[in-house]
């Protein structure tokens, strides 16, 4: 079968829009027809070369679709389920995915330097050459042969565009608050950079009746939209100093947890100087590979303050992303607030620029049909 896709044969080139060719799924996998697909900013990493990826390559990780085939032994899905990408895979079987940690599976770390599905092969073909899967996902196209592990059912009254978002930023930010902070009702947190996922950090900090609940940024426009999800107070960090600001609004002590959310070292110091004694930094945005954070070493001993990182909302997106939805069409989550604008696949550099001027909280590709 052919599919347009956005395909990327060079850091730092725009996406090309072409056909490309789709193989069959074999044992265990299945075909997803995405309808929609979330422009996050991690797929960007791999477009600026910040975190190596193999090209040519199909991005998009945040996606929702309809299952359209499936291989032999498929048992979890059928066709014509509603589905999520699950971008994290877990083999089901290491010591990690059998003691809850699925979300740091190896064969994961394999299949995104791979480019590949979890047998190391792609399903993606262009002119007869191999072109390969984002962390064996790939939503930036039409439709992609994936592992049955790599989608999660979901209820069919949840819309395409909004289930798509919850499959990456609002799982990775409400799960950072909920599960990686574990924050209690009356405590305070601290995000930093109030993008997709930061939203959904301030959204899990108002889910748990957490106050203050502190948004920093370097937007206004963002910060406003930040109250719209909970935020009680707001430190714009360019003509303000957040960690003087952050004491001020915690009594002096600073903030039971910050969130980093942006993925830069010198923002993590200032996570790290915001929270007080026994606090917690919780570390969520992604950084360039090479990285590094100096952080403070006394502090860190005699305060017993913490430093974690957090993936996938901390959480089994397979527990974590079901409720959520749940909560979506309960009313009670923002999502509405959260989908600023819908892009067609052909405007999917267009998207990316809005992305890094800051212009929008979360766009999606939708698919026409
Ligand atoms: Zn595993
Ligand atoms: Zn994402």
């Amino acid at each position: 079968m052919n599919v347009r896709a956005a395909v990327l044969y060079e850091a730092r080139k725009p996406l090309v829009i072409e056909q490309v060719e789709v193989e069959a799924p074999k044992a265990g996998e299945v075909r997803v027809r995405w309808m929609a697909a979330g422009v996050c900013h991690s797929d960007y990493h791999a477009m600026s070369g910040d975190l190596p990826a193999r090209t040519p390559i199909v991005l998009g990780h945040e996606g929702a679709g309809v299952v359209d085939a499936v291989g032999p032994g498929v048992t979890s899905v059928q066709t014509g389920d509603h589905v999520v990408s699950v971008w994290k895979y877990s083999c089901g079987a290491c010591e990690h995915c059998r003691s809850g940690w699925g979300r740091v599976c190896p064969v994961s770390v394999r299949m995104r330097a791979e480019g590949s599905l979890a047998d190391g092969t792609c399903r993606f073909r262009k002119d007869g050459r191999a072109v390969h899967h984002h962390l064996g996902v790939s939503t930036f196209c039409e439709a992609s042969v994936v592992a049955e592990r790599s989608v999660l059912k979901i209820r069919e009254e949840m819309p395409f565009d909004k289930a798509a978002v919850v499959s990456c930023a609002v799982v990775t930010g409400v799960g950072a608050v909920i599960n990686g902070a574990q924050a209690r009702p009356g405590e305070s947190v601290v995000i930093f950079g109030v993008g997709g996922v930061g939203l959904n950090a301030v959204q899990g900090a108002a889910l748990v009746n957490a106050d203050p609940i502190i948004a920093v940024d370097l937007v206004d426009g963002k910060l406003a939209t930040a109250k719209k999800f909970g935020a009680t107070h707001l430190i714009n960090a360019a003509t303000e100093d957040p960690v003087a600001r952050v004491r001020e609004m915690t009594r002096g002590l600073g903030a039971h947890y910050a969130i980093e959310a942006i993925g830069l070292p010198a923002v993590a110091l200032q996570a790290f100087d915001c929270v007080r004694a026994g606090g917690t930094v919780v570390m969520v945005g992604l950084s360039a590979a090479q990285a590094t954070a100096a952080i403070p070493t006394i502090p860190l001993v005699t305060q017993e303050k913490k430093l974690a990182g957090s993936t996938y909302g901390s959480s089994d997106p397979r527990d974590l992303v079901p409720r959520l939805i749940d909560l979506s069409l309960a009313g009670k989550l923002n999502l509405d607030d959260l989908l600023s604008r819908s892009y067609r696949l052909d405007q999917i550099n267009e998207a990316y620029d809005a992305l890094l001027k800051g212009e929008v909280a979360r766009s999606v590709i939708a698919f026409a049909r």
